[in-house]
C-alpha cells in the first residue's frame, strides 16, 4: 500500500504504508466461531466509558508498529496522520538475521525519534547473523547500548529465536538459551524493558481448516513456508511458550512485554494465569485483536477490566519502502480503518464484523479508566523512559 501522489509530494517519492510488517513479519488473522452477544446498552459515555470521538481525541500509544525505510519527505503525511489520531508509535527494529535491514530500521529510529519525540518511542534490537561468533554477545551489548543512548525505551527479541536460528549441529536456539542471559541482565541493569514476540499463535500448529481466525488462514496459506503444521522440525507452539515462560522465570526483575499477546491468544484464561505467575510480565495487542473477537464477550471484557494494568493496545500496522505494496491510495486508509473499527471495539457495543473474523460481535464498551491504560498509561509504566 502507498500514498496516492497527493501526498507524496513527488513521483519519485512515495510514501509506502503497509498494514503488515517486515517481511517475514506476519501480519495474523482471526476467525473462527464467533459468539453471538446480548446488547449491553448500561455501558457508554454516560455509564463512565467514553465515546469514539473522545478515544480518538484523547492522547494514545500504539505499542507495536514498524517503520523501514521512510524518506523524509514521507515523513510529514505520515506523522500528520499520527497527530490527527493523537497516537504516539513505539516503532519496533526487529529481525536480528537481517542485520542490514534492522540498521536500516535504527537508523530511522533515531532520526524519527530525534525529529519528532512527540510521537515516536523506539525498540532497538540487535545482530543474529553473527551468532556464534566469539564476539556477538559483546558487539550485540554495544548496539542495544548505542540505542539507549539515543532513547532507545525497548530491546526486541523475534520468533527466528526459537524458530529458525540454529547451532552448527542443527539444533535450534531457543529463547531460554543461557547465551541470552547476559543480554537480558544487561536491559534490566539499565531499568529497560524486553518486548519480546517468540512463538506464534496456536494456529500456526495447526492445519488451515482448523484455525480459529481468517487473518491466520489466509497468512499460513499464502506464507506455507511459515507454517508450522507442515514443518515438525521446527520446536512446537508448548516448547516456544515453554522457553518464553523459563526466560521469566529466570529473570524475575527484567520487565516484559510479549508481542501479539504473548502468543497465549486462544485463551484469555491462560493468558491470566501467566498474569497472575509473572508479575514481570504484560502483553502487547498487535494483530491479535481478532482473538478476542472469537472469544466469549463477557469473559474477555472481565478479562481486561481484571488485567487492565497489563494489557497494551497494539496493531502491527508498519510504514515505509520495504514493505509489501499492493495499490495506490490505500496506506492512510489502512491506519484510519484499524484505528477506526478498533475504537469502535474497545469503546462501543455496536454490532461491528471484521474480514477477520466470521460472523458479527459486539464491541466490549469498556470503562473509561480501562481505555485510558489500554491506550495510553500502560505504556510508560511498561517501558520506561529512563
Ligand atoms: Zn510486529
Amino acid at each position: 500500500m502507498r500514498f496516492g501522489s497527493g501526498f507524496s509530494g513527488s513521483a519519485g517519492q512515495k510514501l509506502k504504508l503497509v498494514s503488515l510488517a517486515l517481511a517475514a513479519l506476519a501480519f495474523f488473522a482471526c476467525s473462527g466461531k464467533q459468539q453471538e452477544q446480548a446488547a449491553s446498552p448500561e455501558m457508554g459515555a454516560a455509564q463512565g466509558g467514553m465515546t469514539v470521538e473522545e478515544l480518538k481525541a484523547m492522547p494514545k500509544v500504539d505499542a507495536h508498529a514498524h517503520v523501514m525505510g521512510l524518506t523524509e519527505a514521507e515523513e510529514g503525511p505520515f506523522i500528520a496522520k499520527l497527530k490527527e489520531h493523537n497516537f504516539a508509535w513505539l516503532d519496533i527494529c526487529t529481525i536480528g538475521t537481517k542485520w542490514d535491514s534492522l540498521q536500516l530500521q535504527i537508523r530511522d529510529a533515531e532520526r524519527l525519534r530525534e525529529r519528532y519525540p512527540e510521537n515516536i518511542e523506539w525498540a532497538t534490537s540487535f545482530n543474529l547473523q553473527n551468532w556464534g561468533r566469539p564476539d556477538w554477545q559483546e558487539a550485540a551489548i554495544k548496539t542495544i547500548q548505542e540505542g539507549f543512548d539515543k532513547q532507545a525505551v525497548s530491546v526486541k527479541v523475534w520468533k527466528e529465536i526459537g524458530m529458525v536460528l540454529k547451532d552448527p549441529d542443527g539444533k535450534f536456539v531457543m529463547i531460554d538459551d543461557p547465551r541470552f542471559d547476559p543480554i537480558f541482565d544487561y536491559i534490566q541493569s539499565q531499568g529497560k524493558t524486553l518486548v519480546a514476540h517468540i512463538g506464534e499463535p496456536r494456529n500456526c500448529w495447526l492445519p488451515l481448516d482448523s484455525m480459529t481466525v481468517n487473518n491466520d488462514r489466509k497468512y499460513f496459506a499464502d506464507h506455507p513456508e511459515y507454517h508450522s503444521y507442515l514443518h515438525p522440525e521446527i520446536p512446537d507452539f508448548w516448547k516456544q511458550i515453554a522457553a518464553r515462560d523459563h526466560v521469566l522465570d529466570k529473570h524475575p526483575n527484567l520487565r516484559v512485554v510479549g508481542c501479539h499477546l504473548g502468543s497465549l491468544e486462544y485463551d484469555v484464561d491462560w493468558m491470566a494465569e501467566h498474569f497472575d505467575k509473572y508479575p514481570n510480565f504484560a502483553v502487547d495487542m498487535a494483530a491479535r485483536i481478532c482473538h478476542f473477537q472469537v472469544q466469549e464477550r463477557e469473559k474477555v471484557r472481565n478479562f481486561m477490566i481484571k488485567y487492565q494494568d497489563r494489557l497494551l493496545y497494539g496493531t502491527d500496522l508498519a510504514v515505509g519502502a520495504g514493505f509489501v505494496s499492493t495499490g495506490p491510495d490505500s496506506a492512510l486508509a489502512t491506519i484510519e480503518a484499524t484505528y477506526n473499527k478498533d475504537y469502535k471495539y474497545f469503546a462501543t457495543d455496536e454490532e461491528i464484523e471484521v474480514w477477520e473474523v466470521t460472523g458479527k460481535f459486539r464491541g466490549l464498551a469498556l470503562p473509561a479508566d480501562v481505555l485510558k491504560k489500554i491506550f495510553h498509561d500502560n505504556f510508560r509504566k511498561w517501558y520506561p523512559a529512563s
